[in-house]
């Protein structure tokens, strides 16, 4: 086992630029930033061992900033999945071959909390459909679905692996087990989906040569967040191999270079990165007060001030950015629209 963790170790980290479309039913219903951050964050942990990593592009598709975010008002924040996947993702998607589109609703028919399809799919287009409630990572989330798992689940869909349950009992024997069920010979199969957290782990399929307890812990099964962890080793050389041929433009240094990945030096600071495109000067000014700083120099200020961490602190369409209550720190302070936004950093107070 140590020769085949110091093999993993030499493998390259494929760089997966992912774009978050919220779709709201009114400006009420946006998911603050901070929650984009965390669940990038989550993502990443979850996706650490198999050495795939995913970033918010500082570059949209014709070139333009942007934070990887794009939010649109529409009636299809209800969503229902029986029919309305491909007018969904119409509404609005960035070229598949250089982002993985994720699109975040408000809800879903029939307690859906997920779907994807995978990357070369031909019947719909690639990505994954997200309820805002599941996006994240525990802050301001709500047990079963609070660590951000939904994302990283969906994600194995859209990397090619299928669930440990899938046609039950089947590929029980080494000569079958990378051919029926989720073609994963590491997964021991199950005959159902496990729920909740169950002790002690079930075993409901025989296998042989040893017959193993069902793999509950596995990212691609329905425990809880809170209960699911790992890919397995097999699992990784399948999204890996999946995700270099029907990823191929998408990891390509081409497109890195293209979306901006180069300026990102950890997932850590991803979000906020990808928040603040430009040092340039910005074109506005902004006068400190003892309650806040005021911009001028603008016709319509809207504004978002991010802390240093990229958490969405207020947003106003006014001029003034109050600071009382907030800690001592850096912000950071966007004026303009999403298509064109304009950033100044400073020191409060
Ligand atoms: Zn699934």
């Amino acid at each position: 086992m140590q020769t085949q963790a110091k093999a993993k170790d030499t493998l390259d980290t494929l760089w997966v630029p992912v774009v978050f479309h919220l779709i709201a039913s009114d400006s009420a219903g946006w998911l603050p930033a901070y929650r984009i951050g965390d669940q990038l964050r989550a993502l990443n942990r979850d996706f650490r061992p198999a050495r795939i990593q995913f970033y918010l592009p500082r570059f949209g598709p014709g070139g333009g900033p942007t934070c990887g975010v794009t939010w649109t008002l529409s009636p299809l924040a209800q969503h229902d999945w029986t029919y309305q996947e491909d007018t969904l993702k119409k509404l609005l998607y960035w070229p598949t071959d250089s982002f993985l589109n994720i699109w975040v609703v408000e809800s879903m028919t029939l307690n859906t909390i997920g779907y994807a399809r995978a990357l070369g799919d031909t019947v719909g287009m690639p990505g994954m459909v997200l309820v805002t409630s599941v996006v994240g990572d525990q802050r301001d989330m709500q047990a079963p679905f609070d660590w951000g798992r939904t994302a990283v689940h969906e994600m194995g869909h859209v990397f090619s692996l299928y669930h440990p349950f899938e046609g039950g009992c089947v590929g029980t024997t080494p000569q079958t087990c990378a051919s029926e069920g989720d073609e994963i010979c590491d997964t021991p199969p199950q005959r159902n989906p496990t729920y909740g957290c169950p002790t002690p782990i079930p075993n409901t399929c025989t296998e042989t040569p040893q017959d193993l307890p069902d793999p509950i812990h596995n990212l691609m099964g329905y425990v809880d967040d809170s209960c699911m962890y790992e890919f397995t080793s097999l699992q990784i050389d399948r999204m890996r191999a999946f995700l270099s041929t029907f990823g191929a433009a998408l990891i390509s240094p081409e497109n890195a270079q293209a979306r901006g990945r180069q300026a990102l030096v950890s997932e850590d600071c991803a979000a906020i990165t990808a928040l603040s495109p430009s040092p340039e000067p910005s074109g506005f000014r902004v006068r400190r007060f003892p309650w806040g700083i005021a911009i001028e120099g603008e016709q319509n200020c809207g504004y978002r001030l991010y802390d240093v961490w990229g958490r969405l602190c207020h947003w106003s369409s006014s001029c003034e950015v109050p600071m009382e209550g907030l800690p001592a720190g850096i912000y950071l302070l966007q004026v303009g629209p999403h298509t064109a936004p304009r950033y100044m950093r400073f020191l409060w107070p």
